[in-house]
């Protein structure tokens, strides 16, 4: 689960990280963190399917190993997959061998699935500027600039969904999380949220198309 917000201070401590996409044009960039998980993958891929959208699935290795058929699942709705580490680890609680490690590890979990592009969101949006020089090398950092926050137990969908409305933009980078704890906001957040982009001409698109 990342932070609320974009972590501001990265903008110009990580000058290549990316936070949002073209503003000129009509895409938007969806994308679902911290799974694969049974129910909770399976029902964003029915939902986006069924607006003919595009995602990026950052998993967590570890729960990509536990469901290798959603990873095919993902592949097989044209969306991508990106890198969460293995364990889902805090940059800043984690010593750069031990991240950089983890990291690898999830990319040779993820690297057979023709979906895998080299796409690293850190956990938490914690990452710090060691691990980040090391990381650019091979991967695109990903982070966003509006969060659904659809794991907050403390407010309502449609408090979320107004959030969203209002934050998002042309080319934003937008998270949530397909994983069985957000699973029942995101039933009643995603659907909406799909529509309204619609309504506004935007068209979600997978990251490697940013
Ligand atoms: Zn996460």
């Amino acid at each position: 689960m990342p932070l609320p917000r974009t972590p501001i201070p990265a903008q110009w401590l990580f000058p290549g990280i990316i936070f949002r996409g073209d503003a000129r044009g009509n895409a938007v960039y969806l994308t679902f963190d911290d799974g694969p998980d049974p129910q909770a993958t399976a029902f964003v891929l029915q939902t986006l399917a069924a607006h003919n959208a595009e995602a990026t699935f950052f998993a967590v290795g570890e729960n990509a190993q536990k469901y290798p058929q959603l990873l095919e699942q993902i592949a097989a709705g044209g969306h991508c997959l990106g890198n969460h580490t293995m364990k889902h680890l805090n940059g800043f609680h984690t010593p750069l061998r031990q991240y950089l490690a983890d990291t690898e590890h999830c990319r040779l979990a993820l690297a057979p699935n023709p979906a895998y592009r080299p796409l690293f969101r850190p956990p938490y949006g914690r990452i710090t500027p060691a691990q980040y020089l090391r990381l650019r090398r091979q991967y695109r950092v990903v982070l966003w600039d509006v969060i659904a926050e659809d794991y907050r137990t403390d407010w309502h969908a449609e408090a979320c969904l107004q959030k969203l409305k209002k934050q998002t933009r042309r080319g934003s980078v937008i998270v949530f999380h397909d994983s069985a704890r957000c699973l029942p906001m995101l039933r009643q957040v995603l659907p909406a949220y799909m529509e309204f982009l619609g309504s506004c001409g935007l068209q979600s698109k997978s990251l490697d198309q940013i």
